[in-house]
């Protein structure tokens, strides 16, 4: 649980913590980044999501969200908030550079976190509350996190990725 302006340590702030404020929440596979060609890796019947987020470096950027996120306003805060591991942290930064792609804080599922994606997703919203962000709008592939961010008053547009069919 995070106390108003503390974030948890667990956050990766791009240039410093901001001040909190008017956020979009905005996934990454799926939603930035196109997973399509790692997406083998999590079919049935044996689903190896170690070698899906592993291989999360080389996606290419999906160009529309990328660019919507250069046109929002500046007072806008971009929070990235992805069910990946902290392990592939370093490789998602570099990716996030690659295709400079805007970004305040990026909030990774932490060391030895096993939660379903949607509950880390959700706590991670009132972590993000907590902290004085005002979220505005969500954008998701996966419908499970749609229908908790929308259920938690967040508007939120689905992007159809079709890993999740
Ligand atoms: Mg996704």
């Amino acid at each position: 649980m995070s106390r108003r302006g503390i974030a948890p340590e667990h956050w990766t702030w791009r240039e410093g913590p901001v001040e909190p404020g008017r956020a979009v929440v905005i996934d990454i596979d799926g939603v930035l980044s196109d997973a399509a060609t790692r997406q083998h890796y999590i079919e049935a019947p044996r689903r190896d999501w170690r070698g899906f987020f592993d291989a999360c470096g080389d996606d290419p950027v999906i160009e529309e969200v990328r660019v919507m996120l250069d046109l929002l306003d500046r007072d806008i805060r971009v929070v990235l908030l992805t069910a990946r591991p902290a392990r592939v942290h370093e490789l998602t930064e570099a990716w996030l550079r690659r295709y400079h792609i805007r970004w305040d804080v990026l909030l990774m599922r932490p060391w030895g976190d096993y939660e379903l994606s949607r509950d880390f997703k959700q706590s991670s919203l009132w972590d993000l509350r907590d902290f004085g962000f005002e979220v505005l709008l969500g954008i998701e592939d996966d419908r499970r996190n749609v229908e908790m961010l929308r259920a938690e008053g967040v508007p939120t547009l689905y992007r159809h990725s079709g890993y999740y069919d």
